[in-house]
């Protein structure tokens, strides 16, 4: 019967939120002893130059090396953690160790590479965000514009008026402002032009072909035109593909990151990817 079926549905919904509360609650639980073992690891993925195809720096993006899961993608526990809070200290942590890691490169003699971090939008409210990054860079002797912070484009437009005022004060500290995820969120050009921004990164979505969305490439040529226009530079990520990286090079993108070039990797190889890209002899990709 109908009636049936609808019990069969409704159990198996059930079934399935109570799973996923479990699973919450677990991972509450266990977070803040995943972070002080050490469970948390920053995985770094590298961004280039499209001009002269050379290394220019890397994304820090957390994973969770779970004892029992195995390694998780902040796609499953990061939503959890900007709901509860917990995202503030797990993104301190990132940005500790990213400062860390340049660190080291630096005491090498290493190219001076910048890793940029990702600013969850519940930091943004923090009233010492700026402190809080100020301390972290300096407690490791690096220059501020060697942390670039990107906050993600709907971030900006929860609260405009409180968020231009936290992003000038970041600004003023000389970070630099990286627009994430730029082309989902609805910021209008109005805010964009009394954002202190230094570069959008545009979205993913953007790399999918003119079959998928006509419109694409004429939305990219207009982003370049709008950028060039207001000093910003434009990262590309989610490049997956060699026609993608020619279309961005047909408008002249600054900086493209995708699996096309690598995925996010363990610090150390990151580290002998550097290592690579000094030797006169080899080129970037391909
Ligand atoms: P995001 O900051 O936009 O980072 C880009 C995401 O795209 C990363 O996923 C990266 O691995 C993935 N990606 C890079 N290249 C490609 C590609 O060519 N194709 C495809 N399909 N994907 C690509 P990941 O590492 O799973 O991170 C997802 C999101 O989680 C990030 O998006 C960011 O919003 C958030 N996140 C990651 N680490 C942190 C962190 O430390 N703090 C905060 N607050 N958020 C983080
Ligand atoms: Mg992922
Ligand atoms: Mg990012
Ligand atoms: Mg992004």
């Amino acid at each position: 019967s109908i009636k049936g079926q609808y019990g069969k549905y409704f159990a198996c919904y059930d079934d399935a939120l109570r799973n996923e509360l479990v699973k919450e609650r677990t991972i509450t639980d266990q977070m803040e002893t995943a972070l002080t073992q050490g469970q948390f690891e920053i995985y770094l993925q590298p961004k280039y130059r499209l001009r002269g195809d050379s290394l220019a720096g890397a994304e820090a993006l957390v994973r969770w090396n779970h004892p029992e899961w195995g390694m998780q993608q902040p796609g499953s526990f990061i939503p959890l953690f900007e709901k509860n809070g917990f995202i503030t200290s797990l993104d301190q942590f990132v940005w500790g160790s990213a400062c860390a890691v340049m660190r080291a490169w630096d005491d090498q003699g290493l190219p001076p590479l910048n890793i940029s971090v990702n600013v969850s939008r519940a930091d943004l409210y923090k009233e010492d965000l700026g402190n809080t990054l100020l301390e972290i860079v300096q407690k490791h002797g690096l220059d501020v514009s060697r942390l670039p912070l990107e906050i993600t484009e709907s971030a900006y437009t929860d609260d405009p008026n409180q968020i231009i005022e936290t992003v000038n004060s970041l600004k003023k500290l000389g970070f630099v402002i990286e627009m994430d995820d730029f082309g989902t969120g609805y910021s209008s050009l109005n805010m964009l032009n009394q954002m202190p921004l230094d570069v959008l990164k545009l979205d993913m979505g953007f790399m999918q072909n003119e079959t998928a969305k006509p419109m694409n490439q004429g939305i990219l040529r207009f982003i370049m035109e709008l950028a060039r226009f207001m000093g910003l530079s434009v990262v590309a990520e989610g490049v997956e593909t060699r026609e993608q990286l020619e279309r961005l090079r047909e408008i002249g993108c600054d900086y493209v990151q995708g699996y096309y070039f690598a995925r996010p990797m363990p610090c150390g190889d990151f580290e002998q990817l550097i290592k690579k890209s000094m030797d006169p002899c080899a080129a970037s990709w391909d």
